[in-house]
């Protein structure tokens, strides 16, 4: 546990998750170099160069089909190093030229030290604290990968008399739950109030505020978002909370501030914030989800101009961002479409 995290606990403990998440995630990401080879995860875009090009293109494809609104905005929450918008770029690029001589682009990014590494690959960026700074004058296209699961997530337990909600505590044994503080009833739907006691129900309020605020932004402003991330649909029971160090698992709470700290993302709780203002596709797995906007035939012409060796390693890369034990389908897609904006590419269209 970083000391920040541990005085904090110390002076004012015990604290709610959701807040020791928010400052161990913002102590870890201003301080570590979580990702690539020698970091602590790996995420799509970082390997391989297909991801954030086939992104490029849906984007394109969907602009082109609503008309060509010229100016618009291309933001981004939470891009890591960047890579995934160059190589957006890049192929929007080559593409849709009038998309890219149309579009500005925005990241909303917390980290100064991450937002160095992302004016290093995509320098034109203008940046932000969060959503609420970005243009409301044109429509707005907008990608997200792995940043919902990062956000401060609540966690109720299933007790013997009830439910409480989960805080952090630290003892002269170390961290541990607290467990002294019920849960308010009307967070725990009807489905898992019954389960047994040792039960975990997580809720991610924060992560379901941007989707509405992005739903809302798209329905007065007209556009298309897309989020990415490891998840399921709920409502559900378990504990997903989760800390990678060094590209191991961790505790999480041993390790509060010094390794990357997340949860699976409930995209049906995701799903319904945006709903009520905005028409929602998926969520869909994003092995589907990527072959279907052209990650074989991208990867295939990758190859043709390719070394033996290099062939070989794209390969790899495709099948791990689609196979089901990969990411194909621990990973989901949700796709988020603003009034008159046509349907997207690569969702199942639902067939009554
Ligand atoms: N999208 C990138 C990085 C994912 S890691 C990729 O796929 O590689 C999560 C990113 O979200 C980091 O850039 C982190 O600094 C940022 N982030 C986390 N919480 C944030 C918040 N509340 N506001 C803004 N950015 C945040």
């Amino acid at each position: 546990m970083s000391p920040e995290i541990a005085d904090l606990l110390r002076r004012e403990g015990p604290l709610p998750l959701a807040r020791v998440m928010a400052i161990a995630a913002d102590h870890y990401y201003a301080t570590r170099e979580p990702f690539g080879v020698a970091g602590d995860f790996v995420t799509a875009p970082e390997i391989s160069q297909m991801f954030g090009e086939l992104i490029g293109l849906w984007l394109a494809d969907l602009w082109l089909r609503a008309g060509s609104p010229a100016p618009v905005i291309l933001a981004e929450l939470g891009p890591g190093r960047g890579t995934l918008m160059a190589d957006a770029l890049r192929a929007i690029g080559r593409a849709a030229p009038a998309l890219r001589a149309a579009l500005s682009v925005h990241f909303i990014e917390k980290s100064p030290r991450l937002r160095t590494l992302q004016a290093k690959a995509v320098p034109e960026a203008a940046w932000h604290d969060d959503l609420s700074t970005l243009p409301t004058d044109a429509p707005l296209l907008l990608v997200a990968n792995e940043f919902l699961d990062a956000l401060p997530l609540t966690q109720f337990e299933r007790v013997e008399d009830g439910w409480v909600m989960r805080r952090v505590e630290l003892t002269s044994r170390g961290p541990r739950w607290d467990r002294s503080v019920g849960a308010n009833l009307a967070f725990l739907p009807a489905e898992i109030r019954d389960s047994p006691p040792g039960s975990v129900h997580e809720r991610n309020f924060g992560a379901e505020q941007v989707a509405a605020a992005v739903a809302r932004r798209l329905a007065a402003q007209g556009g298309a978002a897309l989020f990415i991330d490891y998840g399921y649909s709920g409502p559900a029971t378990g504990d997903t909370l989760q800390a990678l160090k060094g590209g191991r698992f961790a505790d999480a709470l041993e390790t509060l501030g010094e390794a990357d700290i997340s949860a699976h993302v409930d995209f049906a709780a995701i799903a319904r914030a945006a709903a009520a203002h905005a028409r929602v596709f998926g969520p869909q797995p994003q092995g589907p989800f990527l072959q279907a906007i052209g990650l074989d035939d991208r990867a295939e012409a990758l190859k043709r101009l390719a070394s033996l060796e290099r062939r070989a390693e794209i390969e790899a890369a495709r099948v791990r961002l689609c196979a089901a034990g990969a990411m194909g389908r621990l990973f989901q897609v949700l796709g988020i479409v603003g009034r008159d904006w046509p349907v997207p590419a690569g969702f199942p269209t639902l067939q009554a």
